[in-house]
């Protein structure tokens, strides 16, 4: 947890002896902090809602100001599961009702993992930590808002009352973040979209599937350009990859099963469709009988009759047991079942199940391992703009935050072990190029490292791997003067990881990428060079997306620009204004508008017979970055009046050098 993190946390400590000191029978599951703030959520008959808040933040307000001391207790699992029992954890004495919830987790702690407690006052709570020294620590709070969520996310489990706020070190820190988000308000990425034509959902597509609409597309556009160019210029190597894959592939790389609620259900084929479809189930199954106990093999293929009804695998294999099953032979029962079971394997080996990717390393992994590969390729820098699916559940979905197709600024780099460094070096140079290009002065790389206790169980166990990648990912963020924090204890299963956060011009805070060491997959997957020695050796990999997915990049651009597109970006980047419509003056902004569009210029032109004043607004609302006007004076000095959106007028200018410039701005990416 960074510093910010554990005060907020600590808050959602001090709500819930507020809420207890309220209501004493309320019973508390998980309190997490979160991106902005802290929740807790709470089993109570009395439904909470905002009117409640003052109430409570009365009572945090007491408990922040008696400054008690979070006090840190290591105990056994018998003395946790009987306070849990005694109704005493989350909670600011025994009583009647265990701590359910508490009791729940507890159960759930593996083996051997240290329990602690935290008692702040006469509150005591079953947490891991780490906390703020004293309650008085917390300078500043505010209860926001209330949620429900299911216990655990499972909606088997009851629902819980999710109470959400947020926490600063001072009152100054706390005014301005409420004032950046009414800022945000205003520049909400869903009402800008819509307002600009930039994307759009709709219910027959499917919610969390955003439809890119032309100046969307735009924007989609230009950034994979420039993700191409700079991957190119860094060496690396660009692969397409389909959409799809088949179960056995993510059975592979271990998504499955464990990953599989965030991924969209598979779809089932039948292989060998002719085969199976139709099945004339009186004839061949007799057919197959006799075969299934005149032979042990049971060949499939003879289930085919074309023409027949079309029944479905199952319907074939039930029909076909409860056939067995009447018959009177002399196959004994156990027998018998064998047999089935043989014939039920062979059948469902039959049925394929293709999975929409959920990301793109596996099939990039395969590729690695399509040819042959020798030291002298490393390191190989795959790169993709490839296409995922996650199933978010219904209620995370939010915007382009949020989405179910995403397409992502994907890469793998294979490297070896001495080779690391440098290129982990290489991807933060690239981030830092594009922070310039797009002026986010402010970010935070999250380092995730490893618990070396854990290595074995929530690591993968390379004890030696670890150490040293994460010295070297060290080095590197300190060298290059990135401001980074380090996380102990949060690394993914297979090496440590990056997150990165950036804030845009008004300061909202956005997570918009990841960068991974994976030191175990390339090992399931087979993946090996032939090394100098002529060993065959494994590979490491990098997985980075420095500008994430198009959804959540574009989604924060969105924001960060207030939908003031620099010109690069700008859906619509020129457009030409005349006053009057004579003739000659037409005929010059019509040659200008096509000198633009050969350039590749996406210059639109307003010969409409408005006054000028209204074609400026129009453009300006429609937040065109460039307008050039053009008068009867301009048509006489070959010039135009150029006027940049929401800079104003910028005054008069050669035709030619107006073009340059713009040309130049485009080139150079000038924000
Ligand atoms: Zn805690
Ligand atoms: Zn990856």
């Amino acid at each position: 947890m960074t510093e910010i993190e554990t005060l907020r946390h600590s808050s959602a400590h001090v709500l819930a002896t507020a809420i207890l000191r309220i209501w004493p029978e309320a019973q508390f599951a998980a309190g997490p902090p979160v991106e902005n703030g802290f929740y807790y959520d709470l089993d109570l008959p009395h439904r909470i809602t905002p009117e409640d808040f003052a109430r409570i933040e009365e009572e945090m307000k007491k408990e922040i100001k008696a400054n008690h001391r979070f006090e840190r207790m290591e105990v056994s699992r018998d003395e946790a599961l009987k306070l849990a029992r005694e109704g005493a954890l989350a909670a600011l004495s025994g009583r009647a009702e265990p701590s359910r919830f508490k009791l729940d987790i507890i159960e759930n702690i593996p083996d051997g993992e240290v329990i602690t407690l935290y008692r702040n006052g006469d509150f005591t709570d079953l947490c891991a930590g780490p906390h703020v020294s004293h309650t008085g620590r917390i300078g500043a709070f505010k209860l926001t808002h209330v949620a429900s969520a299911y216990y655990k996310g499972d909606e088997r489990n009851p629902q819980l009352q999710r109470i959400y706020g947020t926490a600063f070190k001072n009152k100054t820190d706390m005014d301005a973040y409420f004032k950046m988000l009414e800022e945000a308000r205003k520049r909400d990425h869903r009402k800008l979209g819509r307002e600009m034509e930039l994307f759009c959902f709709d219910d027959d597509v499917g919610p969390g599937l955003p439809l890119w609409l032309p100046k969307g597309a735009v924007l989609i556009e230009e950034l994979e350009k420039l993700a191409k160019e700079t991957e190119f210029a860094a060496g690396y190597q660009r692969v397409r990859t389909p959409h799809i894959a088949r179960e056995s592939m993510y059975v592979c790389s271990g998504h499955l099963p464990y990953y599989a609620e965030s991924m969209f259900p598979p779809m089932e084929l039948v292989a060998d469709a002719n085969a199976f479809l139709n099945i004339d189930l009186s004839k061949t199954l007799d057919d197959l009988e006799k075969k299934i106990f005149e032979s042990n093999e049971p060949l499939l293929e003879e289930l085919a009759s074309p023409g027949s009804e079309q029944v479905t695998i199952k319907e074939a294999t039930e029909s076909f047991w409860a056939k067995l099953r009447s018959q009177d032979n002399q196959l004994d029962e156990t027998a018998r079942k064998a047999f089935f079971l043989r014939i039920l394997r062979r059948l469902q080996g039959r049925i394929d199940r293709y999975y929409l990717k959920a990301m793109n390393c596996p099939h990039h992994h395969k590729i690695f391992g399509a040819v042959p590969r020798s030291y002298r390729e490393l390191p190989l820098r795959l790169a993709e703009y490839g296409n995922c699916y996650r199933y978010e559940q219904s209620g995370e979905l939010f915007g382009l935050m949020r989405v179910r197709s995403m397409q992502m600024n994907d890469a793998h780099i294979y490297c070896t072990e001495d080779q690391f460094e440098a290129e982990f070096n290489a991807v933060n140079q690239m981030y830092l190029k594009y922070f310039k290009i797009f002026g986010i002065d402010k970010y935070l790389m999250r380092f995730s490292t490893h618990d070396p206790e854990k290595v074995g169980q929530k690591f993968v166990g390379e004890p030696e791997l670890w150490i040293k990648t994460e010295e070297m990912v060290r080095n590197v963020l300190k060298r290059s003067g990135i401001n980074y924090v380090e996380v102990a204890n949060e690394a993914a299963f297979y090496g440590p990881k990056i997150d990165v956060q950036v804030w845009s011009a008004i300061g909202r805070e956005f997570t918009i990428a990841t960068n991974q060491v994976d030191f175990a997959v390339p090992k399931r997957f087979g993946l090996v060079y032939k090394d100098r020695d002529n060993t065959e050796k494994t590979p490491l990999c990098i997985h980075r997306a420095p500008l994430g997915t198009h959804e959540r990049f574009i989604g924060f651009l969105i924001e960060h620009y207030a939908g003031n597109f620099p010109l690069w970006l700008a859906p619509e980047q020129v457009r030409i204004l005349t006053i009057g419509d004579e003739e000659p003056l037409v005929e010059f902004a019509k040659s200008i508008h096509a000198e633009l569009r050969s350039h590749e210029v996406r210059a639109d032109l307003d010969l409409s017979t408005d006054k000028i004043n209204g074609k400026i607004q129009r453009a300006e609302q429609q937040k065109v970055h460039t307008m050039l006007v053009i008068g009867k004076r301009d048509l006489e000095s070959g010039a135009v009046s150029v006027r940049v959106h929401g800079r104003g007028n910028l005054g008069a200018k050669p035709r030619a050098e107006a073009m340059v410039d713009i040309l130049a701005a485009i080139k150079e990416r000038r924000g």
